[in-house]
């Protein structure tokens, strides 16, 4: 075996990347293990035909270095995969982080080595790695979902998975194409993949809101507030509930607020574009009447663009309240069944039944294609973790130790795994949020803790399994008090058969998250014990530092809120 690392990251995407360059700040020996051939992450992967956030580039970026904000210009309001994927690179050769990483590798297992207070990282070549604290930077939304359909291995046709997308491209003209998914990976390429097919069947089981991104150039307005103060411009977005300026209106009700100015609200936002229309009243994420008030304009808005109204019905989502499930951000999405070489087929009325050597039969239909797209979706925010053979102080796995759904202090560390910390992991508000701003300040936060372990001289760190249950139960409370538990959505697990259901990530807003974790900091690490060898240099077993319930919530949106944790706490079996 080398010589010990001081830390092992496992994952280059951008979360790897922050951290390798953080570890190289503090002068600490490491190294990162990624499964592709480069570095980018989610843009390395999922290369397929209108690819692209739906996250404002000019805050979808790094703003942990001033000089590298100034010198990347973005081209559009929401960059494009392969920018963001040249936006990946430029970091990586920027800070000389291509030779710390050692690429087509994967780490497959992990052991607790309670002798040397550090882990044994096996990679897949079979060499085995020791590093005193492992970093799990491998992505919340990296693993495809093991869907599998029957008679899929007699198709004669090509397939494609979105999240696997050939790097050479894939041209579809004058095919026939099929596309299984109607999530946001379906909903950016099938506009795309329509222009280029002779004709495109899109199967869906389940309709998803979705927005209009109104891409272009950046937006004069924010242009000219970034350029007179890039770091306010940062320090506004991240103090925010998703890490990304999004005009909340924090004490608006839509249910007290009068149908015409609603409307005129609302439409000021469609024309903005993207998400801005999830915050533009307080209730619309608790109570149901002014849920369904925001989800019947995004209905018209549907029925508006689509011309056939049957094919407008089949897209308009009725199972889960507007936001529930992660919301899309579409260029042409609705329009695109406007085609007369597109077809829109409902799985739930006519299910499908296999494919075949030749195409997909329905219940009702046989289709013959030259290719299917599968844009099925990912095991998300615990696949990439559970996918290691991870073992801790008691030879139990992290999987076994998840058993009943994912369970963290603060989405960082697990108890009885010490030195192991998670990226924007369960528990954290990471997929709730602009990603970039929680990636930096989960790596910060990670960074801060080894540096003072250091100052300690302390050989680990571990979260107490009392901290560890307040806090999931916190996090489990905070979901119950909005609607989002309502939607089988993957934020649920719902997307993985057996997967246990339980809201993963913390609703609770990234501005309120980090002033947890920063309170959790001053008060000396609480929640988590420091040990050297058998002695223990500080213990805090418990978490206290609890969010105060915010001062402006309107009394009826209180008592629905706490109504609903009162319910929770009576199914769980809490006092
Ligand atoms: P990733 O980028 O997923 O990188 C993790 C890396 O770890 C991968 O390269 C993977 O190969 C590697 N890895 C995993 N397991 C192993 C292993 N065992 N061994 C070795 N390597 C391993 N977020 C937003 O905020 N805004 C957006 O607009 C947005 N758009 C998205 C679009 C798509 C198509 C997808 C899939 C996700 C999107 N996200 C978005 C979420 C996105 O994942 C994050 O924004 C961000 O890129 C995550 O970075 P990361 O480094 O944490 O993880
Ligand atoms: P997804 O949202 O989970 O969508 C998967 C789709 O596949 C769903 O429509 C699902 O239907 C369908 N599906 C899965 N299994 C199926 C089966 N056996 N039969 C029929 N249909 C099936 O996955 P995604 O589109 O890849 O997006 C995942 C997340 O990545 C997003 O929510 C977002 O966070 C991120 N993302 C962002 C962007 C962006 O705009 N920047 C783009 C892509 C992805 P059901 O709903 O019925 O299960």
């Amino acid at each position: 075996m080398a010589d010990r690392l001081d830390v092992l990251i496992v994952g280059a995407g951008f979360s790897g990347m922050y951290m390798a360059l953080k570890c190289r700040e503090q002068g600490l020996k490491f190294e990162v293990i990624e499964a592709g051939s480069g570095v980018g992450g989610t843009w390395y992967w999922n290369r397929y035909p209108g690819a692209r956030v739906d996250i404002q580039s000019l805050e979808y970026s790094f703003g942990f270095d001033e000089t590298l904000e100034q010198e990347w210009r973005w081209s559009e309001r929401y960059a494009p995969q392969a920018e963001l994927l040249a936006y990946a690179n430029h970091v990586a050769d920027r800070y000389d982080l291509k030779p710390h990483i050692r690429f087509s590798t994967r780490v497959t297992a992990a052991h607790w080595d309670a002798a040397a207070d550090g882990w044994n990282v096996t990679l897949d070549s079979g060499a085995v790695i020791a590093a005193r604290f492992l970093v799990l930077a491998t992505g919340c939304l990296s693993v495809p979902t093991d869907v599998t359909f029957s008679g899929i291995g007699d198709y004669r046709g090509r397939i494609y998975r979105t999240s696997r997308w050939p790097h050479e491209g894939v041209d579809f003209t004058g095919q026939r194409v099929g596309i299984i998914g109607t999530g946001s990976s379906a909903i950016q390429s099938i506009p795309i993949i329509a222009q280029q097919a002779a004709h495109l069947t899109v199967f869906q089981r389940t309709p998803n809101y979705s927005m209009p991104a109104h891409n272009g150039p950046i937006p004069e307005a924010d242009w000219q507030e970034w350029l007179q103060d890039p770091r306010a411009y940062r320090a506004r977005s991240r103090n925010t509930v998703g890490g990304f300026w999004n005009e909340a209106r924090e004490e608006t009700l839509a249910t007290q607020t009068p149908p015409d100015e609603i409307k005129a609200e609302l439409e000021r936002r469609w024309a903005w574009g993207g998400f801005r229309i999830l915050s533009g009243f307080a209730d619309q994420g608790i109570d149901p009447d002014a849920n369904r008030i925001i989800a019947s304009f995004v209905a018209a808005k549907i029925r508006e663009q689509v011309k056939d109204p049957k094919v407008a019905e089949l897209l308009t989502p009725k199972d889960h309240p507007f936001g529930t499930k992660r919301p899309c951000v579409d260029t042409g999405y609705y329009a695109t069944y406007n085609r007369d070489n597109v077809e829109l087929i409902d799985l739930r009325s006519d299910p499908l039944e296999t494919f075949t050597a030749t195409g997909i039969r329905t219940q009702g239909r046989s289709f013959d294609f030259d290719a299917v797209v599968l844009a099925t979706g990912f095991d998300a925010m615990t696949g990439a973790i559970e996918r290691i053979d991870i073992r801790g102080v008691n030879g139990e796995t992290i999987k076994e130790h998840w058993a009943h759904g994912p369970e963290t202090y603060l989405g960082l560390m697990v108890a009885g795994f010490p030195n192991l910390f998670l990226i924007t992991g369960p528990g954290s508000p990471s997929v709730l949020t602009n990603m970039i701003h929680s990636i930096e300040q989960h790596v910060e936060y990670v960074a801060d803790i080894i540096a003072s372990l250091n100052a300690a001289q302390a050989g680990r760190i571990e979260a107490t399994r009392e901290a560890e249950q307040l806090w999931t139960d916190h996090v489990d409370q905070t979901a119950a008090m909005t609607l989002l538990p309502q939607a089988n959505s993957w934020y649920m697990g719902a997307n993985v058969p057996g997967k246990p259901r339980r809201f993963m990530p913390y609703a609770g807003g990234l501005h309120t998250y980090t002033d947890i974790c920063n309170a959790v900091k001053a008060k000396g690490w609480e929640g988590f014990v420091v040990a050297r060898g058998a002695q223990v240099i500080s213990e805090s077993r418990t978490f206290t530092t609890y969010p105060p319930p915010p001062e402006n919530m309107a009394p009826h949106l209180m008592e629905l809120a706490m109504g609903r944790v009162a319910q929770w706490m009576q199914d769980h079996g809490r006092a």
